[in-house]
């Protein structure tokens, strides 16, 4: 159970002199905020220690202060064959872009720390619960575990992942909100963490979003009259705006009420689609990623798709229709 393969990871965390962290592509505050806290404890505790990401080159503005150590590296400086790999958030080899080789190159253990339903597997220690809220919960514990002293930049990592997963609070149970409390108690400004990852964006976004969303659809008819809301982010209308504010696109169209499922179609090159799903309850659009070759959790699903924006919306209709009344 968890809490065995906890007290397992942190028996070789103990014991290692090199450790290399893992986040997956396009990294959010949960799983940069997940290897950063470790990463740092591991750190001050005399660890050489790097974190690194697939994708994109440049770590995302809005997450660089989490980076209280410099821990960051670019993932060309992730030695071929690591001594220790800890995965953070990453429910699957694919998801951590030109980085999924250093798992094979490990010459030691890969412990892999996720909440994804969809978790493959992968690695040699499993610290996976499906019930977190946030992998950083689980980050916590394993801190706790290694009887680290959880001081603010520590919390503030933590503090970062659970916002951003629970969506700012909004989908929070009892006891991350008691986490919560733990995590403020140790100086963390709240409102320091969340704005910059949730709320601040350059004037530039509002021209961005305006062009997006002229062109959203509602299609009411899908599905037993569970709507779906859709909105195409083309290459030209990203130009100008940082991956931030293409991201946070999903939020916007989510929030339509007729909306049972949103999606937000990014082109990342001509004809290739990153595309964000969110469902309110009945739908369960990471069935829906998944066959299409992505992951992530019941109401809140990604993927990448080769072809053309109508394919994407077809097989979104398609898996609405199927959805049983
Ligand atoms: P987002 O829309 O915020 O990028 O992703 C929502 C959820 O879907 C996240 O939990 C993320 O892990 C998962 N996800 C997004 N894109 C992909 C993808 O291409 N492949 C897989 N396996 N999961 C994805
Ligand atoms: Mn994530
Ligand atoms: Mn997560």
């Amino acid at each position: 159970d968890l809490s065995t393969t906890i007290a397992e990871a942190a028996r070789l965390l103990a014991g290692a002199r090199d450790v290399t962290l893992l986040s997956h592509i396009n990294p959010d505050a949960d799983t940069l905020g997940s290897a950063l806290a470790v990463g740092l404890a591991l750190h001050r505790r005399g660890v050489s220690v790097r974190v690194a990401f697939g994708e994109p080159e440049a770590v995302p503005e809005s997450l660089k202060a989490l980076d209280t150590a410099g821990l960051l590296v670019h993932r060309d400086e992730v030695p071929a064959q690591p001594e220790l790999l800890v995965v953070m958030d990453t429910g699957s080899l694919q998801r951590l872009g030109p980085l999924q080789d250093r798992v094979a190159g490990c010459t030691g253990p890969v412990i892999v720390i996720d909440h994804h339903v969809s978790n493959t597997r992968y690695g040699t220690l499993h610290c996976i619960d499906e019930h977190a809220e946030a992998t950083a919960l689980i980050a916590l514990k394993l801190l706790d575990a290694m009887d680290v002293e959880i001081d603010e930049p520590i919390a503030r990592c933590i503090y970062a992942g659970l916002v951003t997963d629970t969506g700012g609070f909004r989908k929070a149970g009892p006891a991350a909100h008691e986490t919560a409390a733990r995590l403020l108690e140790t100086g963390v400004d709240a409102y320091g963490v969340t704005r910059p990852l949730m709320d601040a964006h350059p004037f530039a976004y509002l021209g961005m979003l305006s062009r997006v969303l002229a062109r959203a659809e509602l299609d009411q008819k899908a599905a037993h009259g569970l709507g779906l809301v859709h909105a195409v982010v083309g290459m030209d209308d990203a130009r100008g705006v940082r991956s931030e504010e293409v991201e946070s696109v999903i939020d916007v169209v989510r929030s339509t009420s007729e909306a049972e499922v949103a999606a937000v179609l990014k082109e990342l090159r001509p004809g290739f689609w990153s595309v964000s799903l969110r469902a309110v309850s009945r739908v369960d659009v990471r069935e829906v990623a998944q066959v299409l070759g992505g992951g992530g959790h019941r109401l809140a699903a990604g993927f990448t798709f080769d072809g053309a924006a109508e394919q994407v919306v077809a097989a979104l209709k398609g898996a609405l229709e199927r959805v049983e009344s």
